[in-house]
């Protein structure tokens, strides 16, 4: 198992289809706000030892003043700004935490819903292989579709795989796979996708469906109606 895993939580999104003027990380979900969930999860876990939150600039104050102090997130060592996109506040978050890092969890502070099970998986895994992220398969039948949006091939389903987070890596190798990127101009939606890219393999694991991202105002139902079951 790994000892002493620091996390960085990426929490500085618009959330644009959201169709609120609140980031929705500060959106309360039964009356909590939804990074609370996140932030409650790796502060309980003694395998924990360091949180970096990546907010919004504006928001750094009330995520320090509401969320960090009341709720007792003693783990939590700083909170930052984050950046344009994602990859950019979560290369904040990244260089925030010391050098002598050995493993990293990066979470998205929208996704409240983590299991302690998925998270064991994926220490086990990123252990052994260096990079380990959660994924689900899909329910749905998968078609890929051309500019026009006619059907080019319908997909097989055992091998496409929809990626959550929290995503386990080396410290060291995910930042040089960083440090590469932004000196190449590389851009990728998650964290495995440069560490794919500049490093080498990922091992997936098993996700959660109930690890939802808020994303839409009916995600929030669908958390609430989650957390009741
Ligand atoms: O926008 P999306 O839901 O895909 O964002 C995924 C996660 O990345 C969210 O938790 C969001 O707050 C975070 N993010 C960020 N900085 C950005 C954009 C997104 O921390 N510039």
């Amino acid at each position: 198992m790994v000892n002493n895993l620091r996390v960085v939580i990426a929490a500085a999104g618009r959330g644009s289809r959201m169709e609120s003027s609140t980031n929705k990380q500060y959106m309360l979900l039964n009356s909590r706000p939804v990074l609370a969930y996140s932030l409650e999860f790796f502060e309980k876990l003694d395998v924990v030892d360091e949180i970096v939150v990546v907010t919004g600039e504006k928001e750094l104050d009330y995520c320090e003043r509401e969320i960090i102090k009341p709720f007792k997130y003693n783990k939590v060592s700083a909170v930052i700004p984050g950046g344009k996109e994602r990859q950019d506040s979560v290369w904040a978050g990244l260089r925030k935490l010391g050098a002598d890092t050995e493993f990293v969890a990066v979470h998205d502070g929208a996704r409240p819903l983590l299991s302690s099970a998925v998270l064991y998986r994926l220490l086990e895994e990123a252990r052994e292989w260096g990079a380990a992220i959660p994924g689900i398969a899909s329910k749905d039948t998968l078609k890929a579709v051309d500019r026009d949006d006619f059907v080019r091939q319908t997909l097989d389903r055992t091998i496409v795989y929809a990626i959550q987070t929290p995503q386990v890596f080396k410290y060291e190798e995910l930042m040089s796979a960083y440090q590469q990127a932004y000196e190449e101009n590389f851009r990728g939606t998650d964290d495995a996708s440069l560490f794919e890219h500049f490093i080498g393999r990922v091992k997936l694991v098993e996700g959660d469906y109930d690890n939802i991202k808020i994303t839409t105002p009916g995600d929030m139902l669908i958390a609430e109606a989650l957390l009741r079951g």
